[in-house]
C-alpha cells in the first residue's frame, strides 16, 4: 500500500486548478499531493490537436473575459496570446432571424406558467409547435429541446453562447480563441504544479474507493491491468458525476440533493488543399443549418468545422464510426444543399472528429442554494466539477469548483493543525 497526504483525482481544468490553489498555501508545503488521470494526457475536456501549423480545439475553445474571469486570468497569468473569436453572429438560410430575436424578446415579458415549465414547452406555448421548433432551429442549439431545460437556462444558454448572443442583444461581448489552444493554458497548469514537487500519474483509473475517515484506499487501474492501492488522508474527485456515478454507487444520494445529467457533443474538423469557400465569401462565418450537420464554421482560410449537441451527436458519431466512407459524402451533401453550392466540394486532406458522449454535464434541478464542491457523509472527500456551478459546460465552472475545493480542504487541513496543536499543548 502506497501513502499520500492529498490525492486529486481527474487532470482536467477542475483538478488542475485544485492542485495550484493548494501549492499557494503554506499549509500545504509538506504535504505529499498526487493527481491521478486515466488518459494518457491532462486537459480531460480541454483537447488541442496541431495540424499544419494550426490548432484545432476539440474540446473546450472559446471565452468571454466578461463571462469567464478566472479563465481570462490564466491567459493572464501564463502569458499566452489571445485571438478574436470571429463566429459571434449567426447566419441562416432562411430570412427567419429577425424573427426569432423580435420572438426571444417578446416573451422574455411573459412569465412561464411555473418555474418547471421548459424552455420548449414555453415557446409550443406561446407560438405553436412549428414556430417553436423553427426558432430551436435557428439557434442551432438542440438541448434547447430537452425537457429539464427551464425557460432561464434556455435564455442564459442563448445569452451565453458567442454564436446566439446577438439574438437577445448582447451585439458587443468580445470572445476569444488562444492562438496555442488551451492545451498549453494545461501544460502551464501541470509544469507549475510539478515545480512543487506535486507527482502526476497518468494512465491510472480510480475505480473503487474505501471510505474511512481518517485514511480512505484508494484503488487504481494500470494499463497491463494491475491493480494499485494508495490510502490517503484526504481526496478530491475532479471528475464530472458521470465518472463519480462509476465508483460510488452512493452517488448522487450520499452526496447532493441535487441530479445531473449529461448531453453528447460532436466536433468534426476538415482541412483541404485550397478554401473552396472563399469564392463563396463564407471565411469567419457561422451557418446553422437545418440538418444534421447543424452549426457550421468555416474558420479563415484554414479549415472549416461543425459542431453539435445531442441526438446529432449521437447520428455523426454512429455514422463515422460504422460507414466511414459515407461520412465525406453526406457532410458534403449537406452542405451543399443548404448552402447552393452547385459545383463538387473537393475532398478534404485529412479530417479529425471526437464524439464527447457526456460532453456537458449538468444538475437538472439546479438553483442557487448548489453548493460548489459536494462532500459525501464521511466528511474526507470533496468532488468539484463545472456541474456544480452556474457555469456548467464551461471552464469558469471547472475553475470556480476546482478552487473551491482547495479552500475546503484547507480549512480541514486547518482544523486537524489545530486540533493537533492543542492536543500537544494539553499534554
Ligand atoms: C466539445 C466541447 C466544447 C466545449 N467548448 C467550451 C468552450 O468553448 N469554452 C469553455 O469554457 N468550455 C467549453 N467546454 C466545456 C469544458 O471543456 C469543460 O467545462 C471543462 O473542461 C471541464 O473540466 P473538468 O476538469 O471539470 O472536467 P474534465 O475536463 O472532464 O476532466 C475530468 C478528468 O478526469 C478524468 N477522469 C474521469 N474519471 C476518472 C477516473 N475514474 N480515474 C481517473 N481519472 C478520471 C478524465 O479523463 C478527465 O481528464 C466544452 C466541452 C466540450 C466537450
Amino acid at each position: 500500500m502506497k501513502h499520500l497526504d492529498v490525492i486529486i483525482i481527474g487532470a482536467g481544468i477542475s483538478g488542475l486548478s485544485c492542485a495550484a490553489s493548494l501549492i499557494k498555501n503554506p499549509l500545504c508545503n509538506n504535504l505529499k499531493i498526487g493527481i491521478f488521470e486515466k488518459q494518457n494526457r491532462l486537459g480531460g475536456r480541454a483537447h488541442t490537436i496541431k495540424y499544419n501549423n494550426t490548432n484545432f480545439e476539440l474540446g473546450a475553445g472559446r471565452y468571454s473575459p466578461e463571462l469567464h474571469p478566472n479563465v481570462h486570468q490564466l491567459t493572464i497569468d501564463f502569458h499566452k496570446e489571445v485571438e478574436e473569436f470571429p463566429f459571434i453572429e449567426l447566419k441562416h438560410k432562411g430570412k427567419h432571424i429577425t424573427f426569432v430575436k423580435n420572438t426571444l424578446e417578446r416573451l422574455r415579458r411573459i412569465k412561464p406558467p411555473n418555474t418547471e415549465t421548459s424552455f420548449y414547452n414555453f415557446l409550443c406555448l406561446n407560438v405553436g409547435i412549428k414556430k417553436a421548433n423553427l426558432i430551436i432551429g435557428v439557434l442551432g442549439y438542440d438541448s434547447l429541446y430537452l425537457p429539464y431545460i427551464s425557460v432561464s437556462t434556455g435564455y442564459d444558454i442563448i445569452e451565453k453562447h458567442p454564436e446566439t448572443q446577438s439574438l437577445v442583444g448582447h451585439d458587443k461581448r468580445q470572445w476569444f480563441n488562444l492562438k496555442e489552444g488551451f492545451s498549453s493554458v494545461i501544460n502551464s497548469l501541470k509544469d507549475l504544479i510539478e515545480q512543487r514537487n506535486v507527482s502526476i500519474y497518468q494512465e491510472h483509473l480510480l475505480h473503487n474507493i474505501v471510505y474511512n475517515p481518517d485514511r480512505s484506499t484508494l484503488s487504481f487501474q494500470t494499463p497491463n491491468n494491475q491493480i494499485i492501492h494508495y490510502n490517503c488522508k484526504y481526496a478530491i474527485l475532479a471528475i464530472p458525476p458521470s465518472f463519480l456515478d462509476k465508483i460510488d454507487p452512493q452517488f448522487p444520494k450520499a452526496w447532493s440533493q441535487f441530479n445531473y445529467e449529461s448531453i453528447p457533443l460532436f466536433k468534426s474538423v476538415l482541412y483541404y488543399k485550397q478554401p473552396w469557400w472563399k469564392k463563396y465569401k463564407l471565411e469567419d462565418s457561422i451557418y446553422i443549418l437545418n440538418n444534421p450537420i447543424r452549426r457550421l464554421y468555416f474558420k479563415s482560410d484554414k479549415y472549416l468545422f461543425f459542431y453539435n449537441d445531442g441526438k446529432q451527436a449521437d447520428y455523426w458519431n454512429k455514422l463515422v464510426s460504422t460507414k466511414p466512407d459515407e461520412y465525406i459524402d453526406q457532410i458534403h451533401y449537406l452542405i451543399s444543399k443548404e448552402l447552393n453550392i452547385n459545383e463538387a466540394i473537393p475532398e478534404p486532406i485529412v479530417h479529425i472528429e471526437k464524439y464527447w458522449s457526456k460532453g456537458v454535464e449538468f444538475s437538472t434541478n439546479y438553483s442557487d442554494d448548489h453548493p460548489l464542491v459536494l462532500e459525501n457523509t464521511q466528511q474526507n472527500i470533496i468532488a468539484c466539477s463545472d456541474a456544480y456551478t452556474s457555469h456548467c459546460g464551461w471552464m469558469e465552472g471547472g475553475i470556480i469548483s476546482g478552487k473551491k475545493a482547495a479552500s475546503v480542504l484547507l480549512e480541514k487541513i486547518n482544523k486537524a493543525h489545530t486540533k493537533q496543536s492543542n492536543l500537544a499543548l494539553a499534554l
